[in-house]
């Protein structure tokens, strides 16, 4: 075993150059973002006042198959990527399992995360246009995290919103985010007209993505010159996180491998996007056939028992309408620890994809979440995010279903990101004192409720 190479990396020659836009060979295409009002699709004009002109394009572009990534993104890209692809043969060992399993490690930057993939894009293509600023939301922080680096790279000022729970349980992320520069304000926040509304509403709540993403927007809109920007579920989002496939087909190949299956955890889903496309790509092109996964929390079902419905993208209902499997933007998730996975809704292209059986879903308990955390720490010394570990969990698990049969599959999933800004949730854990909460149907009927009428 010791002449086998346990991580495979690119030179920076061999780092793709371009995005690749599964949409293109999507034979039914995601369903267009609508406005709140008129419930017609929107166009790159109606759409320009709040996101950038460049990223509305790519937004609404279902056709190129691959977009040249600028030079400049490229130079920053080259900071931290090609990531490493690494097999974990400990794991392997400890699980006595005949599989081979792969993960391709995005948690090599200050982020801790894959969101600099789509920061570094979206940043550059604010400061091309000549904005004098942009907002955002964070719920766990690497969003938040992830664009201050690319705004200070790129020198334009940034604010963020962050999720009042996270902001909690993760005082550090603050001061990250100020040593590059951003302003961070813990949301719902009395400095927009929607915060105040939702306070009011609902007194003490911790906040939540879809709250967080309408203050950033009101925020955006009513600043000159500037924009807001949006870390995942977005069509462009999934494009510049394609990076993350396309370097891990070139590097599988290195190995000499093919995954049987692939598999993201599921937030907004940008990661597994992100992961999932080069090998959707062969999937949908009939060359191959890889099992893709998706690994949402049981406390935030979106997939596995959401509806398939037009819905806001947030909750104060200021963006547009996205067709995705939801929860209703008005579902609180319980405060579960994997603060980057309670969105509502889904991406409109992993949500359709979904939908026509290109790949599978399943929900993983928080408990079994940080086994599955602790025993991949151990065995191959990185501390991953509780994200991540919804991955690694459905990773172990169809590892363990290979020991059973004997099968020997190969098995690729994305390590999304490191949990150093995680720690009150693994000590929770060690503690004894974390549960497992998962919505009733009562509760989920309360969030479909909410649901508006579109066809
Ligand atoms: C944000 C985040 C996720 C989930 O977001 P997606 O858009 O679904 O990828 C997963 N892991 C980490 C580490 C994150 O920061």
């Amino acid at each position: 075993m010791a002449d086998k190479a346990k991580r495979i990396f690119l030179t920076e020659d061999e780092m793709p150059k371009q995005w690749y836009n599964v949409r293109a060979d999507m034979k039914i295409k995601p369903a267009p973002l609508i406005h709140p009002g008129t419930h017609e699709p929107l166009t790159v004009e109606q759409m320009s006042p709040i996101f950038c002109e460049e990223l509305c394009k790519q937004e609404l572009d279902n056709d190129t198959r691959y977009i040249d990534i600028p030079e400049e993104v490229l130079e920053f890209y080259k900071i931290f990527r090609p990531s490493p692809l690494i097999r974990a043969y400990q794991l392997e060992k400890e699980l006595g399992t005949p599989a081979h399993i792969y993960y391709k490690f995005e948690g090599n930057n200050t982020s801790g995360s894959h969101k600099l993939n789509s920061a570094a894009a979206q940043v550059y293509y604010a400061k091309k246009q000549g904005l004098d600023s942009i907002t955002t939301e964070t719920g766990a922080g690497q969003w938040g995290t992830a664009l201050a680096m690319a705004s200070a790279f790129f020198h334009i000022p940034l604010t963020v919103y962050m999720v009042k729970c996270s902001y909690e349980q993760k005082p550090f992320r603050k001061s990250v985010i100020q040593s590059f520069g951003a302003d961070i304000i813990p949301s719902p926040s009395d400095t927009t007209e929607v915060g105040r509304q939702i306070l009011a509403k609902f007194p003490g709540t911790g906040g939540s993505l879809g709250c967080a993403i309408s203050e950033a927007v009101e925020k955006a809109t009513h600043t000159p010159n500037s924009r807001y920007v949006l870390g995942s579920v977005l069509n462009q989002v999934l494009l510049h996180q394609s990076i993350i496939g396309e370097e891990a087909y070139i590097q599988m190949e290195k190995a000499g491998e093919y995954p049987d299956i692939v598999i993201g955890c599921a937030g907004g889903g940008s990661n597994l996007g992100g992961i999932m496309s080069a090998f959707m790509r062969d999937k949908l092109t009939g060359k191959k056939d890889p099992e893709i996964i998706a690994v949402e929390p049981a406390s935030c079902p979106s997939l596995t028992r959401g509806r398939f419905a037009y819905d806001f993208c947030d909750t104060g209902h200021v963006c547009p309408l996205g067709k995705m499997y939801t929860l209703g933007s008005e579902f609180m998730p319980s405060p579960s620890h994997a603060g980057g996975l309670r969105y509502h809704g889904m991406s409109p292209i992993v949500s359709q994809l979904y939908h026509d059986g290109y790949m599978r879903a399943v929900a993983v308990e928080q408990t079994k979440v940080f086994e599955a955390a602790t025993l991949f720490a151990r065995t191959e010394t990185i501390l991953p995010a509780p994200e991540s570990s919804h991955a690694i969990r459905a990773a172990i698990d169809e590892a363990l279903k290979c020991k059973e049969t004997g099968e020997a599959k190969t098995i690729l999933f994305n390590l999304t990101g490191t949990g150093y800004f995680d720690m009150t949730a693994y000590q929770a854990y060690h503690d004894g004192k974390m549960s497992d909460l998962i919505p009733t149907d009562e509760d989920l009927e309360k969030g479909f409720a909410t649901i508006p009428n579109v066809e």
